[in-house]
């Protein structure tokens, strides 16, 4: 078993390609097959080193790896030598028509209430006519001549699916300039790579008729190749999700602090009935199944992302977060804010609550009573207990209870109406501190 994340390096990763990479690695990894990462970089123009390299980086990012890389530029000679074979055969055929007549003709077909097929006119070129044309300074593109049958597999999300090739145009495969397009030069690797599973997104599905035709037209045995298209996603409000493309690239949300453990947990149970549970890539493989994965569109919903998200940081032990914390954070402070935490970024203003500095406000009305607090306040050492302790002896003293009595004191000692548990943030505060907020808050 061998499978393959293609993705063309014009632009950054969004959540649609990070799905697909992630469904082709745990498809690997789940049967002990091989997951290579191809760039499909035949696009020179638009193809850019700097998106290669994010690319691979946002991948290490999600915890994929791949167990070789491949770059389709590397590859030219190789697509030349299968496109050679494909005119020796008759399935490639040179073309002159300029995008002027194509449109011209695609319009005349469709007043005519005909399908704006591409009419195979080049094809009823006599050698004389090439000749001249040639010879009249043109540069042909080549179409690939597809077969006139269905082209049917059996797809591993979509069940039983067919593409009637007639009523398809026949692909460019290569530009006038001689460079391969990305529908043939993929047929040719996949062959020569000797991928067995082909996993992507259903807008690709029509490709997969004509490229199917294409690997027949090569040589290759479509039995050894099996695909399952992945329905597309849609965003929060049910649009189409590439309308927000740039907004959920996965640098956006690995800026915006999604754990990449809940991306992928939620990428994979996306489309699924299955609840979501955020898990790092290695771990979600054993329990991977494409096949429950549902035909239907799947919505793409980042608050669900950020429960996830929250478990993860909920959970996280230090070690694995020491690095992303402020410096001189340590454990006990991790423990104590990690549960009251959506986004790593907020845990900031935790270490500047806890370990550093912060001016609370001054709490109108409430001076007499922060300053009874202040008179209660036990000597150190303290401990879980000392929160109970002193408490109960601020409400035998002042009569209050409840919220008048906590709310304040939470005021007071951190500026924030909620945040963790002040049994816990109270020893890491210390005395110094607490007295010193009580006083500013008091007014004092
Ligand atoms: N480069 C193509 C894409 O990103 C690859 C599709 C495929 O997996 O064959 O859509």
């Amino acid at each position: 078993m061998k499978l393959r994340f293609a993705p063309s390096p014009t632009g950054l990763l969004h959540v649609g390609n990070a799905r697909a990479a992630l469904a082709n690695w745990l498809h690997a990894r789940r049967h002990g097959g091989a997951f290579i990462l191809r760039l499909d970089d035949t696009d020179l123009e638009r193809s850019k080193p700097e998106y290669a390299q994010a690319i691979e980086e946002d991948l290490r990012w999600m915890g994929l790896d791949w167990d070789e890389r491949v770059a389709q530029s590397d590859r030219l000679g190789r697509y030349a030598a299968a496109a050679e074979a494909l005119k020796a055969s008759g399935r490639l055929y040179p073309c002159f028509e300029t995008e002027e007549e194509l449109a011209y003709k695609r319009e005349r077909r469709r007043r005519e209430g005909r399908p704006p097929l591409y009419d195979r006119e080049a094809l009823r070129m006599t050698p004389d006519q090439i000749e001249r044309a040639l010879a009249n300074g043109k540069q042909p593109y080549w179409r690939f001549k597809l077969a006139t049958r269905t082209v049917t597999w059996l797809d591993l999300v979509l069940g039983e699916r067919s593409v009637k090739l007639s009523a398809i145009s026949d692909p460019v495969l290569v530009r006038a300039d001689g460079s391969p397009l990305y529908t043939f030069t993929s047929v040719v690797d996949d062959i020569d790579m000797g991928i067995t599973h082909v996993i992507r997104g259903e807008d690709h599905v029509t490709n997969t008729g004509i490229q199917l035709d294409i690997y027949e037209a090569l040589g290759g045995n479509p039995k050894t190749l099996t695909f399952g298209h992945l329905p597309l996603l849609t965003d929060d409000a049910g649009g189409p999700l590439s309308k927000r493309l740039g907004s959920i690239s996965l640098r956006h949300l690995r800026k915006d602090g999604i754990e990449p453990a809940a991306l992928a947990g939620y990428l994979a149970a996306l489309g699924t009935s299955a609840d979501p549970v955020p898990g790092m890539p290695a771990a979600l493989a054993p329990a991977w199944d494409i096949s429950r994965v549902s035909h239907a569109t799947a919505r793409f919903d980042t608050r669900q992302m950020l429960v996830l998200n929250r478990r993860v940081l909920h959970e996280a032990p230090f070690a694995t977060v020491q690095d992303r914390l402020p410096e001189g954070a340590d454990e006990a402070w991790w423990l104590a804010v990690r549960g009251n935490l959506d986004l790593m970024r907020e845990a900031r203003p935790w270490f500047d609550i806890i370990r550093g500095t912060i001016v609370p406000p001054v709490l109108e009305g409430e001076g007499e009573f922060l300053t009874a607090a202040l008179a209660a306040l036990p000597p150190e050492p303290w401990d879980a207990t000392t929160w109970a302790g002193w408490t109960g002896a601020v409400k035998a003293t002042t009569g209050r209870k409840g919220k008048a009595l906590f709310l304040p004191l939470r005021l007071a000692l951190t500026g924030e109406e909620h945040g963790p548990d002040l049994a816990t943030l109270l020893p890491l505060i210390g005395r110094e501190k607490a007295a010193l907020r009580l006083r500013l808050s008091a007014g004092a």
